[in-house]
């Protein structure tokens, strides 16, 4: 394994607590409606690195109103769960960010390892160019950086602008600002209803 992070509790411990901290944001707010928030984790499988993973990788942080008549659910952003696909999202950004910077026999390596199909690189590379580019998050983000990122070698163009010497860190702070397409009011949305992929 060429990225040893991947394998690393602590990483995935890291991306819980910031997950955490989101939810936590979401359920002090509470409902519009005024009502309480209560816990209604939904359970996940994630696909990765399951050595690394522990049981509160298998629930998606959420909550539902508690008033009667109401029972709104609120989802949280995550940096863990890009949306609705099956692998962790820094499972999906690393093999989509690196298809130009590592050699063929190095990301040949990391696949298999992961266990990736072709078909699913191919769908997680369509996501970047054809819907995560009309979603309110990359549009939000887009106008920050001058010059302008490269759309067409999203999300690589992104993760070599942010900052950090080490990549698990440059990668936590691109999950970050790429948390908000992960709720309904982010922008999963756009574009109709997201395929698991
Ligand atoms: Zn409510």
């Amino acid at each position: 394994m060429c990225h040893a992070f991947l394998t690393d509790a602590n990483f995935y411990r890291l991306l819980f607590e910031i997950d955490e901290s989101l939810a936590e944001e979401v359920r002090a707010r509470g409902c519009d409606c005024g009502g309480r928030l209560h816990s209604a984790r939904y359970p996940r499988k994630p696909r990765g690195i399951r050595s690394a993973l522990d049981a509160s990788d298998a629930r998606r942080l959420s909550f539902c109103c508690a008033r009667d008549g109401c029972r709104r659910r609120h989802t949280p952003a995550s940096v863990r769960f890009l949306g609705r696909k099956v692998y962790l999202g820094v499972i999906v950004v690393l093999l989509t960010a690196l298809q130009h910077g590592l050699t063929v026999q190095r990301r040949d390596q990391l696949i298999e390892a992961l266990d990736v199909s072709p078909q699913t690189l191919w769908r997680w590379r369509r996501w970047w160019r054809e819907r995560f580019v009309q979603s309110r998050c990359w549009r939000a983000l887009a106008g920050q950086f001058v010059p302008p990122l490269a759309t067409a070698c999203l999300p690589g163009s992104l993760l070599e602008r942010l900052r950090g010497t080490v990549l698990s860190e440059r990668l936590v702070q691109l999950l970050v600002l790429l948390s908000p397409v992960t709720t309904a009011t982010g922008s999963l949305r756009v574009g109709g209803n997201p395929q698991r992929m």
